[in-house]
């Protein structure tokens, strides 16, 4: 297994953001060697073994000193060539303010061993901060752990001489302090750049919902590699992504546009326009014959996913209180952020749990109020629970 499958520069998949020099240079895990590729596999493992999914997904950064660092064999710099070249790794001269602001923007969490003291006057979020900056940490046996960082609460004096130091540093580059901070308005947006075969905003990769992000540079969104203004290709469709578990375990992530839905079943058939995801494979004991071959169509408008219900046994959605309500075959209904849409017992699906600013808004469900049969979020008939394993037929 390689990293390869971890990697994406999409900021709405990205669990994490990742400083990948810092982490192949850790001399601490694995191998004694000055730089080692395989510690960013064994850290994709160990963050998807963390946070308990292996669809897990990290946005790179890599600077460029490692893509050329001879303490890498010739076929670890040549992998690094190929990820930045296919769009899923992004080169940086240098990647820490890189990494906070992707951080800041499409609030993933940081994986480095950094104190990004200079950073702390502009992102006032990371002083002291205890859920969004991580490290991996070698354990017994040669394995690799992941552990949670508080971030250091410094003086202005050090905050002012790393951020001077940072300034020699980037000299000849625009000081950022002055700028007014990074802008929603720029994700909210489809971006190509003018330098031919640019890996970052090529545009039209993907059903069009990739895209990595812009940099802010006075006023303007510009490509990080090439400081070029980018060209506004109109607004980005509105995306929410969803993820499928079955027998208890995160099998796939789906990232919905609006305009492509997306089915999902035992062995969906997907029209033009659609996407199929198929589940067949993953289904065990009676999910096998109870999920229809299309059980789910998935759309998204403006931010809001709804589930179309294509089967023979329709479906259940379970909120966070264990509440259940029953969408009847053929039935629509809009699915919030902390609900189960249950195809089965054993099989659901649900929005991922970070909000991203192309979201629309999905607030928390309220608990169901007794005098309301059909909550604000109903669009077709949905029934109180009944007991789903009567009368169930097996599926075409
Ligand atoms: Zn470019």
């Amino acid at each position: 297994m390689s990293a390869e499958q971890f990697l994406t520069l999409d900021p709405a998949s990205a669990d994490f953001v990742v400083d990948v020099s810092n982490v192949v240079r850790d001399d601490a895990l694995l191998s004694a060697r000055k730089a080692d590729l395989e510690r960013l596999t064994a850290l994709c493992r160990a963050l998807a073994s963390h946070v308990g999914d292996h669809t897990l997904q990290i946005y790179a950064v890599v600077d460029d000193s490692l893509l050329t660092d001879s303490y890498l064999t010739r076929a670890e710099r040549a992998q690094l060539h190929d990820w930045v070249e296919a769009g899923l790794m992004e080169p940086r001269t240098v990647a820490d303010d890189r990494l906070i602001e992707i951080a800041d923007l499409s609030g993933v969490s940081v994986v480095s061993d950094d104190g990004f003291v200079e950073f702390h006057r502009r992102y006032p979020w990371i002083s002291g901060n205890r859920d969004r900056f991580v490290k991996p940490v070698p354990l017994p046996g040669g394995r690799v752990g992941i552990a949670r960082r508080v971030m250091p609460v410094p003086e202005d004096w050090q905050i002012t001489r790393k951020e001077e130091e940072r300034l020699l540093l980037s000299a000849g580059m625009l000081d950022r302090r002055t700028g007014s901070g990074p802008r929603r308005e720029f994700l909210e947006r489809l971006w190509r750049c003018p330098e031919r075969g640019c890996r970052l905003f090529e545009g039209g990769r993907r059903t069009g919902a990739g895209q990595a992000l812009p940099r802010h540079d006075r006023g303007r969104a510009v490509c990080p590699t090439h400081r070029l203004p980018l060209i506004d290709r109109g607004p980005r469709p509105s995306q929410v992504e969803v993820k499928i578990h079955v027998n208890d375990e995160v099998q796939t992530r789906v990232v919905v546009v609006a305009g492509h839905d997306v089915v999902v079943g035992r062995d969906p058939v997907a029209r033009k326009g659609q996407r199929a995801v198929l589940i067949g494979p993953w289904l065990t004991g009676a999910a096998t014959h109870l999920v229809s071959r299309s059980h789910v169509r998935l759309a998204c408008h403006d931010g809001v996913l709804e589930a179309h219900d294509t089967s023979t046994n329709g479906c259940r959605v379970r909120s966070a209180d264990g509440t259940e309500r029953e969408v009847r075959p053929g039935r629509t209904w809009q699915l919030r952020r902390g609900q189960r849409l249950l195809l089965h017992e054993s099989v659901w699906v649900e929005i991922s749990g970070r909000t991203f600013v192309l979201e629309g808004e999905t607030p928390l469900p309220k608990a169901p109020a007794r005098s309301e049969p059909s909550g604000p979020t109903m669009l077709g008939q949905i029934l109180p629970k009944q007991d789903h394993r009567k009368g169930r037929r097996p599926t075409r």
